[in-house]
């Protein structure tokens, strides 16, 4: 769950939910598939792993703080038996590095053993959480997702599986989710679709995961997209697919396309991450062309805009930025004091690539404005003649509250400043954003089953008053202007 810094949350710990989730039904050695599928799914959480395994009888669980790789060795995967797992990464929080939050969350209730995954984040989870807590509903955690588990609990219905659905139609926000109970896994996806989450099989058995470049990695087939609204359950007795909720237009989160996902990732549907990537980057091309000597990436995630700036402009592209592959992503650091120090520490200059020349350096997004300013001047040092920055994708001007960690905005450069002031704050020789237009007919599909709320303040799900209080939207010091 994201609770961002200035906002009126009543827990402590600041969750920032961008996730990865897997899970695997019918393998011998579903614990082991289950940690390479984490393993190839770590871009989407480096905070924290857990892994939940069954055997029929009994959960097993393995968590732990870090990377996937540190976590799981050889003797904790041996503890993990049982031919069905479930797994979880977590992204970084600002805070509260507590074991309790780190997912996924396990239960022992009237119905079994309840594990649960989730990608995504809820928006009324502190209303619900509220509200179960004046029924005497005691959280271990400060999670929203362990509001599910709660009104799985509470619910009247009467089968497991009715209950899940009871619970789901109460909860409104973004979840790609995995379940497990003794008997199989369920693998949902909220109506709007806001987070990927994809189907595959493996030798006979069942796989589930946020992206597919952790099917790869386990030689797994692609079957499909888990639609958004769709419910499967994925048993002995096979695929049983459900729509338990009322349908509403699809509003999956286009960020994906533009920074989150792998690009060797299939999602919501399409073969599409790296040919959108560098789509953005032609359309970035023809809308900000500039005359210059050379195009570089920042690296890793702006390279296919890079190359797509390069083919579409007819400017020959060069590495002049290189990645220490071995520091995490510049973004998780919480303090402005790391930050910075970060990106020296992750990225450095290629004199002589850069000296004398006239640089368009492209990135996917601008967020805060910090890393920009650092590369621009790291460029110049490095001997660049002049600096033009292109970003592929339009202004952040708003948070995310369905599970990408951006700053509130306040902090959100974009929300309070002209391109010229962001220019001159990067001190690039130009800047330019690509259009709202050219990110959306650039993506698969039509623009209207995307969301682009963080660029354009129109959030698919419109907002109660309870949770505009809660969220901290609501008032002189509001955190969005205006909802849908
Ligand atoms: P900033 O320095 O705050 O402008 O951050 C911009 C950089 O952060 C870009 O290079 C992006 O690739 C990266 N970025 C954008 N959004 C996120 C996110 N939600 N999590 C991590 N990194 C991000
Ligand atoms: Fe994605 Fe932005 Fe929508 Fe969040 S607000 S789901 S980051 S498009």
């Amino acid at each position: 769950m994201i609770m961002h810094k200035e906002l009126p949350i009543i827990s402590p710990d600041k969750f920032h939910d961008e996730c990865a989730v897997f899970g695997i039904y019918g393998h011998e050695e579903a614990a082991n598939l289950t940690y390479l599928g984490l393993y190839a799914l770590q871009h989407r959480g480096q905070e924290a792993s857990g892994i939940v395994s069954g055997d029929g009888d009994q959960f097993y669980i393995q968590k732990g703080m870090g990377l996937v790789a540190d976590i799981y060795n050889k003797t904790t995967l041996e503890k993990l038996p049982g031919r069905m797992a479930i797994g979880h990464n977590r992204y970084s929080t600002a805070g509260g590095n507590d074991l309790k939050n780190v997912q996924p969350f396990n239960v022992n209730f009237a119905f079994g053993n309840l594990a649960l995954a989730h990608n995504g984040n809820l928006i009324n989870a502190q209303v619900l959480r509220n509200e179960l807590e004046a029924y005497g509903a005691i959280f271990q955690s400060t999670s929203d997702t362990e509001v599910i588990i709660h009104l799985i609990a509470h619910s009247r219905a009467s089968t497991f599986l009715a209950r899940v659905m009871d619970a789901l139609n109460q909860v409104r926000g973004a979840f790609s989710l995995v379940l497990m109970t003794d008997n199989g896994l369920i693998a949902v996806r909220d109506p709007h679709g806001l987070r990927p989450l994809c189907l595959g099989r493996v030798r006979g058995s069942w796989v589930v995961a946020s992206e597919t470049c952790a099917f790869d990695l386990l030689d797994a087939e692609y079957i499909r997209e888990i639609e958004p609204g769709e419910l499967v359950v994925l048993s002995d007795q096979g695929i049983d697919s459900h729509r338990p909720f009322p349908k509403v237009d699809p509003a999956m989160c286009v960020f994906e396309y533009v920074y989150f996902a792998r690009p060797d990732s299939r999602i919501y549907g399409a073969n599409a991450v790296y040919s959108t990537r560098k789509a953005l980057g032609r359309r970035l091309a023809k809308e900000s062309w500039v005359d210059a000597d050379i195009v570089i990436p920042v690296p890793d995630s702006g390279v296919p805009a890079a190359l797509g700036y390069s083919e579409g402009g007819g400017i020959p592209f060069e590495t002049g930025l290189i990645r220490n592959h071995y520091v995490g992503r510049t973004f998780i650091e919480p303090e402005q004091s790391i930050r910075h120090f970060g990106v020296k520490v992750k990225l450095n200059a290629v004199p002589e690539v850069l000296t004398g020349k006239r640089v368009v350096v492209v990135d996917d997004s601008l967020v805060r404005g910090t890393t920009s300013r650092k590369i621009v001047k790291m460029l110049r040092n490095a001997g660049a003649k002049e600096v033009h920055m292109r970003i592929s994708s339009p202004p952040i001007v708003s948070p995310c509250f369905y599970g990408i960690d951006t700053p509130t905005k306040k902090e959100l450069i974009a929300s309070n400043h002209s391109t010229e002031e962001i220019r001159k704050y990067i001190t690039a020789d130009s800047l330019a954003y690509l259009s709202l237009d050219g990110m959306l007919q650039s993506a698969p599909g039509v623009p209207a089953q995307y969301c682009n709320a963080c660029f354009t303040e129109k959030y698919p799900i419109a907002f109660t008053r309870a949770e505009e209080m809660q969220l901290g939207l609501f008032g002189p010091s509001a955190d969005v202007k205006k909802v849908m």
